[in-house]
């Protein structure tokens, strides 16, 4: 007689499973990466403009350009708005350090204000105050699916002359009172990173924007900062090497038409999370009225974040801690003079955020276990 030991219990809940997410496309990824390959075209062309017009169209901006990096985007963003020594760019403390790596690369400040505690995106009722007479910019983040207060921060800049650049690197497919991701703003960058929603197999990003003049502006600088017609030799300013390769073009194509099913599925993933953690003791994500939230990251706060976090490891579910350390108290960003205390949301997150698992892959058993898993703990 074997007894049972109790392991059959066990499930493993991976953070991310972008095998099975392929597998499902296999075929046609297989067959349009290898087309490219054929065609001998790797850098722009066809599809890269077909995917510009597609995800522009998506997010609700005149027009898109592929870039590297979600990075990239927000870098050269932020040079296309003539950002650069000396100016001051208003930002969240609470995000991926790319946000301020970007302010920073142009030679620019990055100035924190706090978060608020429903979506832990800026207070946009903050950034009045920190307005100086160098602020250039207002840098928002789109954090774990959810828009920022467009409404708000657009009124900000315009009453003030600023410039508003929108890092939606987590939030494709997101709206707000029914107005499209990048329909407010002077340009809105996404990231295609592997895990993002709309995810390629490597690094590529874009930057979306309504004004003729920074598209123009923008496509010059990302191809070495060449001329009006891209005339290769000829370079009008100081440019950078930032293109959105075809093949990742391809995979992005293939996987797009598949992004509003995904998006759904995170959605009630995350309700069905809420519906059987609804009274324990952790404070679960909070959608604002008005928000198409797509739940990049369902994340949660429990003051016993890292004790839950070990508890859930020991029964094979993976969670993600997103983020540590708020921007303010980097080593890297030390230099901008900030100390522990200065932005208390900021830090009571970073000390109490959990994201769980809430990817579109996975299945009912796996969300019920996460959940029972969380209860146990909390209750
Ligand atoms: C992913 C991410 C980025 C950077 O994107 P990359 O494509 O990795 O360069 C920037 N900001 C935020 C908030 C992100 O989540």
């Amino acid at each position: 007689m074997h007894g049972t030991t109790g392991m059959e219990e066990r499930l493993r809940v991976p953070f991310a499973d972008l095998r099975t997410q392929y597998h499902k496309l296999k075929q046609e990824i297989d067959d349009s990466i290898a087309s490219v390959i054929e065609s001998g075209c790797f850098i722009d062309g066809e599809n890269v403009l077909r995917l510009e017009h597609e995800i522009s169209e998506l997010c609700g901006s005149k027009f898109g350009i592929g870039v590297a990096s979600g990075t990239d985007a927000l870098v050269l963003s932020l040079a296309a708005c003539g950002i650069g020594a000396g100016d001051e760019v208003i930002t969240t403390p609470f995000t991926f350090g790319a946000t301020t790596e970007a302010i920073a690369l142009v030679g620019a400040k990055a100035v924190f204000v706090d978060i608020d505690m429903c979506t832990y995106n800026q207070d946009a009722s903050l950034i009045e105050d920190a307005i100086t007479p160098n602020t250039k910019a207002i840098l928002p983040v789109d954090l774990f699916g959810q828009m920022a207060d467009r409404m708000a921060l657009s009124a900000i800049a315009k009453k003030h002359n600023l410039r508003l650049i929108v890092d939606s690197a987590q939030a494709i497919g997101a709206s707000q009172n029914r107005e499209a991701l990048a329909a407010a703003g002077d340009t809105t960058t996404l990231s295609f990173y592997p895990t993002k929603n709309l995810g390629a197999f490597g690094d590529a990003g874009m930057v979306l924007t309504n004004s003729e003049d920074l598209i123009m502006q923008l496509r010059s600088l990302h191809a070495h900062g060449t001329g009006r017609h891209g005339s290769y030799g000829f370079h009008e300013r100081v440019g950078y090497c930032s293109r959105l390769d075809t093949i990742q073009s391809v995979v992005l194509l293939a996987k797009l038409p598949f992004l509003r099913e995904m998006n759904d599925i995170r959605r009630r993933n995350a309700a069905h999370y809420n519906f059987l953690l609804a009274g324990c003791d952790a404070k679960l994500p909070r959608c604002k009225n008005g928000n198409f939230h797509i739940y990049h990251q369902y994340t949660m706060l429990h003051p016993k974040r890292d004790e839950l976090q070990a508890f859930l490891k020991d029964h094979g579910v993976d969670t993600k801690i997103f983020y540590p350390l708020p921007m303010h108290l980097q080593p890297a960003y030390e230099y901008l003079g900030y100390k522990k205390g200065d932005f208390p949301n900021a830090e009571q997150v970073s000390r109490e955020a959990l994201s769980i698992p809430i990817y579109p892959e996975l299945n009912e058993e796996q969300i019920e276990y996460v959940a029972g898993l969380i209860l146990k703990f909390t209750c």
